[in-house]
C-alpha cells in the first residue's frame, strides 16, 4: 500500500467521523453546522472513491465533489455567522472548474492542470473561512476556537495555494493522479492533518454557540431582553467591587411601574406583558452602554449607574420617568401609557448590596405613597426636582 493509500484512508475515516459528530449537532438548529456535516460526508464519500479506483471519471466525480464540499463547508461558515450564503460568481467558478475538469481529462489530458485549478479553489475556500471567522467572532466570547479554525484553515489554504502554484507553474509535474511523489505525499499529508482540524474546529464553534445560547437563557429574561434578577445582582456585586476597588461612586434606582394591575385587568396579562417588553426596551435604548439595566421582579426594574453619585442617578432616572410616562406600548385592543415610580440610592463603601437596594426599595415605596409617577431619593424624603423643573 502506498503512503498516499494509506493517507486517503485515514482522511476518509476521520471526514465520516466528523459527519457523524457534526450530524448529532442537527437538533441545535445551530445555522451551518447542516452544510458542514454534509459537507464532511461528501469528502468520506470522495477519499473512498479514491481508495477503491482512480479511473478517469471517478478522479473527475471525486474532484468535483471536493470543490462542491469545499463551497459548501463555506456557505455552512456564512451562514453560521448570519451572513448571506451564496456569491453567485462562486457557482459560476464551480461551473468554469467543473468544465475544465472535463476538458484536462478527456479531451486534452493534464493531470497537473487539474490539480492546479482544484487546489486554487480549495485554497479560496480555506482563505474565506479564515477572513470570515475573524472579521465576524463574536465579541466577548473565548477566542481560542475561533482561532483555532482560523489557523486550521490558513494552514489547509497555503497548502493548496503552493500545490495549485507549483503544478500551475511546472515546478511539478505528475503524469498519473496522485502519484507517490514528494510533494503529493506531503500534500495529502498535511491535508490529511489539516482537515479533521477544520472539522474538529467546527464542532468547537458549534459548541461555543450552543454555550452562549444557555449563558443567554440564564441571565436574560425572556420577557423583556434585559438580565433577569440572578444575572443583574451578579453584576451589581462585580460593579459594586470596582467601585469600591478605584473608589468610583455608583448608584442603583429600582423603577416600578405604578397600577400595573390595572393594565392586566382591563386590557389582559398578554397587553401587559407588551407593555413590560416596551417599557424594558426605552429603559435598555436611554442609558448608557455602561448602565446595567434588569429586571429584578414582575413589574419591577433596576438600574445600576457606574461612575456616578446620587444627584446625577436620580437626574437620569428621572428623564428614564419622563420618558416612560409619554411613550405609548401600541397594542391592538389600545394604546397604554404607564408611569413608573422609582427610588435612588448610592452606594456606600461599607454597604452590602442588600442594604443598598434595601434603602432604594424604601425610596420607592415612599415614591408610591406620595402619589406615583415621581423619584425618591434614599435619606432626604423628598421628591427628586430636576433643576429645570425647580428653577
Ligand atoms: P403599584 O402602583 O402599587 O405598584 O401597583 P401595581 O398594580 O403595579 O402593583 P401590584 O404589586 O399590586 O401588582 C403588580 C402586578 O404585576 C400584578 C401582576 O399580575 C403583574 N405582573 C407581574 N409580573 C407580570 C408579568 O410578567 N406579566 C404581566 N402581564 N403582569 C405581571
Ligand atoms: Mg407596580
Ligand atoms: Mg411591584
Amino acid at each position: 500500500m502506498s503512503i498516499s493509500t494509506a493517507l486517503l484512508g485515514i482522511a476518509a475515516l476521520s471526514c465520516l467521523m466528523s459527519a457523524a459528530v457534526l450530524g448529532s449537532l442537527f437538533q441545535s438548529k445551530i445555522p451551518g453546522v447542516h452544510q458542514w456535516s454534509v459537507a464532511s460526508g461528501l469528502l468520506a464519500v470522495t477519499a473512498t472513491l479514491l481508495l477503491l479506483q482512480r479511473s478517469d471519471v471517478v478522479v473527475l466525480a471525486g474532484s468535483a465533489l471536493l470543490v462542491g464540499a469545499a463551497l459548501l463547508a463555506l456557505h455552512g461558515f456564512r451562514q453560521f455567522f448570519h451572513q448571506r450564503p451564496s456569491i453567485t460568481w462562486e457557482y459560476g467558478a464551480i461551473v468554469a472548474i467543473l468544465a475544465g475538469l472535463v476538458y484536462w481529462t478527456y479531451i486534452s489530458p493534464d493531470v497537473n492542470a487539474r490539480a492546479a485549478v482544484v487546489s486554487g479553489f480549495i485554497a479560496y475556500v480555506r482563505f474565506g473561512i479564515g477572513w470570515l471567522v475573524q472579521r465576524y467572532r463574536p465579541a466577548g466570547r473565548p477566542k481560542y476556537s475561533y482561532h483555532f479554525v482560523t489557523v486550521a484553515a490558513v494552514l489547509g489554504a497555503i497548502v493548496h495555494a503552493v500545490r495549485c502554484v507549483a503544478y500551475a507553474f511546472g515546478l511539478a509535474h505528475e503524469t498519473t493522479f496522485l502519484e507517490a511523489t514528494p510533494i503529493n505525499v506531503a500534500f495529502v499529508g498535511l491535508a490529511t492533518l489539516t482537515l479533521p482540524c477544520l472539522s474538529l474546529g467546527m464542532v468547537m464553534l458549534a459548541h461555543d454557540r450552543l454555550a452562549e445560547q444557555m449563558e443567554r437563557l440564564a441571565t436574560i429574561d425572556d420577557l423583556t431582553g434585559v438580565l433577569g434578577r440572578r444575572a443583574f445582582i451578579a453584576r451589581a456585586e462585580a460593579l459594586f467591587d470596582v467601585a469600591k476597588a478605584e473608589k468610583s461612586k455608583l448608584s442603583i434606582a429600582i423603577l416600578d411601574i405604578d397600577h400595573f394591575k390595572s393594565i392586566n385587568d382591563g386590557f389582559g396579562h398578554a397587553a401587559g406583558d407588551r407593555a413590560l417588553a416596551h417599557i424594558a426596551s426605552l429603559l435598555s435604548r436611554e442609558t448608557r452602554q455602561t448602565d446595567v439595566v434588569g429586571r429584578i421582579g414582575g413589574e419591577e426594574f433596576a438600574l445600576l449607574l457606574p461612575r456616578t453619585g446620587k444627584e446625577e442617578a436620580a437626574y437620569v432616572t428621572d428623564r428614564l420617568r419622563g420618558i416612560v410616562s409619554t411613550s405609548v406600548s401600541r397594542d391592538p385592543t389600545a394604546d397604554l401609557v404607564c408611569t413608573v415610580s422609582a427610588g435612588v440610592e448610592e452606594f456606600d463603601a461599607c454597604d452590602s448590596l442588600a442594604s443598598v437596594m434595601a434603602r432604594a426599595d424604601a425610596a420607592l415605596y415612599a415614591a408610591k405613597a406620595d402619589g406615583r409617577n415621581r423619584v425618591m431619593l434614599v435619606g432626604e424624603n423628598r421628591q427628586f426636582q430636576p433643576v429645570e423643573a425647580s428653577a
